[in-house]
Parts: C-alpha cells; structure tokens; sequence
C-alpha cells in the first residue's frame, strides 16, 4: 500500500511555481496577484483563506484578503465582485463558499468574470471543461488529476466510482476522468443519495473518490482489493486524543481500508493540500494570459 502524499506534493509543486514566478518576473512579467474575498466568520473558511493567502508568499504571488461582516448586503458583494472584475492588478480571484444565506451563492458567481474565475466555478470554466478545452478546473478535481498523474496511476480503462455529486467536486472530476486525456479515459460511475445498491457499485471499483462528507462512511468491506482511494472529505469529529477536543477525518474509514488498497490519501495531508496548489496554477495561468487575455 502506498500513501499518496497530497502534502508533500503539495510543497514540490510550489517551488516549482515559485522558480515559474521568479523566472517570469526577471523577464518583466506582472507578478501574479490573487484576491480572496471571505464573508462572515465561519472558522473553517477563515483557515482555508489563511492558507490561501500563506501559500501565496511561498510561491512569491501578490495576495489581497478582502473581508466583510456575515451581514453584509448582496448588492455590495455585487459591487465588490465587479471592482475585482474591472481592477487590472487582480489576476484571478476567490469568494470563499459557503456565502452566508441571504446571499444567493449562484448569483455572485454568474457575476465573477470568467477570465479572473481561477476557482473553475464559472458556467463558461465548466462547459468549457465538459467540451474538453482549456479552461480553468475547479480546484479540488484538478489536484485529483495532478496527484494520480504524478504517481503513475493509470486511469485508463479503468472503472471509476465517484462518490458524491457536487458542482465543485463529484460532478467535474467524473467529467474529468472520463475524458480522452491523459489522466482520463476512465468509465466512470457517480453515485449519490439516491444510489441503489451503492456498495456494489464501490466494491468493483479500480478507482474510487468519495466526496460526500460523511465521516468514515465507506468501510473495508466495500472495497475491492487493490483499490485505489482518493478521499476528499473533510470532517470534524470529536476526539479525546487532541488538546482541541475535535480531529479531521475524511470520508473513508482509513485505518480499515488503507491496508488493502493499492493507494490513498489521508486526511488530512492529501486532496486539501493539492486544492490550494491548483488555485495558484490557475492564478499563474491567469497572469500569463495561457488561457484567456485579460478582460
Ligand atoms: P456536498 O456536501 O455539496 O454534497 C454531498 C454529496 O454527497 C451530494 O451530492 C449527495 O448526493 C452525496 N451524498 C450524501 N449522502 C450520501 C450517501 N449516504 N450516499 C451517497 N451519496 C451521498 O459535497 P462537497 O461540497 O463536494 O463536499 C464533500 C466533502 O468534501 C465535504 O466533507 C467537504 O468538506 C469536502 N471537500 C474537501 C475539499 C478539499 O479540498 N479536500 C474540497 C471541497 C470539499
């Protein structure tokens, strides 16, 4: 069994990035500059933009942190977003979901120009994706092609199982990995809530990815031999054995699969790491114009 180390992957990949960004900059290229905008105090999306904006200064990108209170109005989130769009030092930019519930999350999305959207939200990224041109993916499916490319998992012909069927995880990297592509040419089976016999499907699988956010929800018996798992959930639980009282787990009972895998990630230290990664590969496509010019 081999741990997929989305974290040390995480690290190579950004002194990659950053010996990318020095080499662009000598040759008078603008050094590329992410924004995120967080709303509200959610303790979770907090430590998800520090992180954001920590690996920025790793990799040598200009980072802006724009935060507003939980009750801010949607029209000036509006407003906001159309600055960001209009504002030529912003390559790309992030509004960390989820917005609170006045806000209609699909709204400001529509509204974040599809040349600065380095998150791969955007109706244009996607159908772009699911036709198979260049645009920027979303981030967490993105990594998942990144970390099974980089450890030589074949994909091809193989049988995918995908737990879960967001817009931001389930539903893209089930597009992604059927796709005639390197990482790709899989047959891929999403699965969801209304799945029946959902433990046969898991059971055959080569490859499975689960995104449901359910601690430990797929246990040893629902794995074949062999398998290879990328768990992309991200849960709190509570935990005796830590100061704080709670622990990360992921979606997969690790400790009961992992010895009969072929690969897996942990959690935390996996998919999470290579999230963040493939948000400043977008933003450095941004700043070179590689897919898009500047709006
Ligand atoms: P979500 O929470 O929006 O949706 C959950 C999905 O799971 C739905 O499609 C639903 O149909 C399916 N589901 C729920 N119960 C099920 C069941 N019993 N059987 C089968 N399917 C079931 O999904 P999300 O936003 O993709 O998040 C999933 C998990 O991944 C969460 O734990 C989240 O925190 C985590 N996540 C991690 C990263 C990362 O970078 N590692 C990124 C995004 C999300």
């Amino acid at each position: 069994m081999q741990i997929i180390d989305g974290k040390a992957l995480a690290n190579q990949i950004k002194e990659e990035l950053k010996l990318e960004v020095e080499h662009w900059v000598e040759n008078g290229g603008k050094r590329p500059h992410l924004a995120a905008v967080l709303v509200g105090d959610d303790p979770a999306s907090q430590a998800y933009v520090r992180n954001k904006v920590k690996s920025c200064e790793q990799v040598g990108f200009q980072s802006t942190l724009l935060k507003y209170e939980a009750d801010m109005a949607e029209d000036d989130l509006l407003d906001i977003v159309k600055g960001l769009n209009e504002n030529p030092e912003i390559d790309g930019y992030i509004v960390q979901l989820p917005l609170p519930k006045h806000i209609d999350e699909n709204k400001i999305l529509l509204a974040i120009d599809y040349r600065k959207d380095v998150d791969g939200f955007h109706p244009v990224n996607f159908g772009r994706m699911a036709q198979g041109l260049d645009s920027y993916l979303p981030a967490t499916p993105m990594g998942i092609l990144t970390m099974l490319d980089r450890y030589n998992i074949e994909t091809s012909g193989k049988d995918v199982v995908v737990l879960g069927r967001s817009n931001i995880v389930g539903t893209p990297i089930s597009i992604l990995l059927s796709r005639k592509a390197k990482v790709g040419n899989a047959t891929v089976t999403l699965t969801h809530s209304r799945t029946s016999d959902l433990e046969g499907h898991l059971k055959r699988a080569d490859i499975i990815v689960a995104a449901i956010g359910i601690p430990l929800f797929v246990k040893k018996e629902m794995v074949k031999q062999g398998a290879v798992i990328i768990d992309v959930g991200i849960n709190r639980v509570t935990s005796p054995d830590t100061k704080s009282g709670y622990k990360l787990v992921g979606d997969v009972d690790y400790d009961h699969v992992a010895p009969n895998c072929s690969h897996i990630t942990p959690v935390p230290g996996g998919v999470g790491p290579m999230t963040v990664v493939s948000l400043l590969q977008n933003t450095m496509k941004a700043a070179k114009e590689t897919i898009y010019n500047k709006p």
